[in-house]
């Protein structure tokens, strides 16, 4: 196997192994140099990349290669070189006639004129699918109020398929975890040995342009329609795009009147895609349409200590915390910054601290340094006790009296709403509280402002009092 050629494919393997962030910081650019003796030479983008992937991923980059190869190799990580950038010569650099306005530049040499080559018609390889990332199973997904009921419904669809929600389709922005709920419903169904077909809309789109050039259209349908299930995943990406609806048209009644599940997932809902048409729309709202959201505090923290075990890294609680308090959208935004900090500090060998892991952040995610209220968990509950007109220590005690209590709980929502803390900071701020006892305050708040208007009206005040003393 010609050694390139085998970079390309061990590549794909690790794509398909590690989770997205991981691959697409470490190994994603990653090329092939040189191939002598047993050892394999592959050139990559930084020196962190290097060290990371000597460190870390050797072993899983070494068996990879080496089982693509069907030889044993070693593995040497260099770090590229930077490419020169490409410059044109301009023309009054060396050349002096006179007439050509400064600045023009040389027309590039004229192309050899080509004559086309006949190629043989290949057959018609499709997208591989059914192979999906061993990270991405239902058991490391990550459940919260965000994406109970996708959860669910995947999990339904995982234990008995085409039975209750068929088609299943999954709305959610940029890095939620639909393509990871896809991947989890795909090894569940693979598990109970079904064929499974797993491609992104691109890929089906592509697969059927390519099939209708080289008249192989047949064979598009006998492989796509031919699974027990199909996931489609971005099906936005076909807006607008007419035969390719056509087609999906077609695959999604032939699987249907067959009893096979479909599931798709979109970065937004059915009626939102535009120039779609009708009938797809329709047969898309057929089924169960779940939405996944930004997961909360509690789950972001979660998942960061998920991903740092999986990596086998060590990670320190209040660092977990302030990741998961600076990054609330997108979770490969949070991987990115989980595995940059723990990279970082790693490679410079400095400790972990949350100055450290603050700098970090802010260098590589420009995420605010303060923030939203800058105003520090301590500042908001002594802000909330002064308002009320009791002390801070009133509040931080044992005392019970109704208005202490009340404005313990007050507190503890505002810490919760204006600056995300945890529960548990929240409980050790309160002078080392339980965090189902900080829970149970906020919901209570939560309860008293859908059950009297007049409460919400207090805390608006509140929230305006806090924003005053944080500017
Ligand atoms: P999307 O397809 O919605 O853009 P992905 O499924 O690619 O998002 O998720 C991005 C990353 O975040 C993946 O590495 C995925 O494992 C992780 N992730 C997202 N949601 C969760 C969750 N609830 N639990 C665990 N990991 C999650
Ligand atoms: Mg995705």
């Amino acid at each position: 196997m010609d050694p390139h050629d085998a970079w390309l494919a061990t590549l794909g393997q690790l794509e398909i192994q590690l989770n997205r962030a991981t691959y697409e910081t470490w190994v994603a650019g990653a090329e092939f140099v040189a191939y002598e003796g047993d050892t394999f030479t592959v050139s990559v983008r930084n020196a962190y990349a290097k060290d990371w992937l000597e460190q870390r991923l050797y072993r899983l980059v070494q068996t990879s290669l080496s089982t693509v190869l069907r030889e044993e190799v070693q593995v040497r990580f260099v770090v590229q070189q930077p490419v020169p950038r490409r410059r044109f010569t301009r023309l009054d650099e060396d050349d002096d006639e006179d007439f050509r306005p400064p600045g023009s530049y040389a027309a590039p040499p004229p192309r050899a004129t080509l004559e086309a080559p006949v190629i043989e018609k290949p057959a018609l390889h499709f997208t591989p699918t059914g192979r999906f990332n061993a990270d991405y199973t239902l058991a490391s997904f990550v459940v919260g109020a965000a994406n109970e009921l996708a959860f669910a419904a995947a999990e339904a669809i995982a234990s008995a398929p085409a039975r209750q929600y068929n088609p299943l389709f999954v709305v959610g922005g940029v890095g939620v975890g639909k393509t990871h709920l896809l991947h989890a419903i795909g090894h569940a169904l693979q598990e109970r040995c079904l064929e499974v077909l797993y491609v992104s809309a691109e890929d089906f789109t592509n697969d059927f342009v390519r099939a209708i050039k080289t008249k192989q259209t047949e064979a598009f349908r006998n492989h796509y329609r031919d699974a027990a299930a199909l996931i489609i995943d971005d099906v936005q990406f076909i807006a607008g795009k007419e035969s390719t609806q056509e087609e999906l048209f077609h695959t999604f009644n032939a699987l249907h009147n067959r009893n096979c599940q479909i599931i798709l997932a979109a970065d937004r809902r059915p009626r939102q895609i535009d120039a779609l048409q009708d009938r797809l729309r329709s047969r898309f709202e057929w089924g169960l349409t779940v939405e996944l959201s930004a997961p909360d505090i509690e789950s972001r923290l979660h998942i960061l200590q998920q991903k740092a075990a999986q990596q086998g890294a060590d990670l320190p609680l209040p660092i977990a915390e302030l990741i998961a308090s600076r990054l609330r959208g997108s979770v490969r935004d949070l991987e990115g910054a989980l595995n940059q900090v723990l990279a970082q500090s790693a490679l410079t060998r400095q400790p972990l601290t949350r100055d450290y892991a603050e700098a970090i952040l802010s260098d590589f995610f420009h995420v605010e340094l303060n923030p939203r209220v800058r105003l520090g968990l301590e500042d908001i509950l002594h802000a909330t006790a002064t308002y009320h007109q009791i002390t801070l220590d009133d509040l931080l005690g044992k005392e019970r009296s109704k208005h202490v209590a009340t404005v313990r709980h007050i507190a503890i929502y505002m810490a919760r709403e204006e600056l995300d803390a945890t529960l548990p900071e929240i409980g050790r701020a309160l002078g080392g509280r339980s965090h189902s006892t900080i829970l149970n305050s906020y919901n209570k708040v939560c309860e008293w402002i859908a059950s009297d208007p007049t409460f919400d009206d207090n805390l608006r005040a509140l929230r305006q009092y806090l924003q005053n003393l944080a500017s």
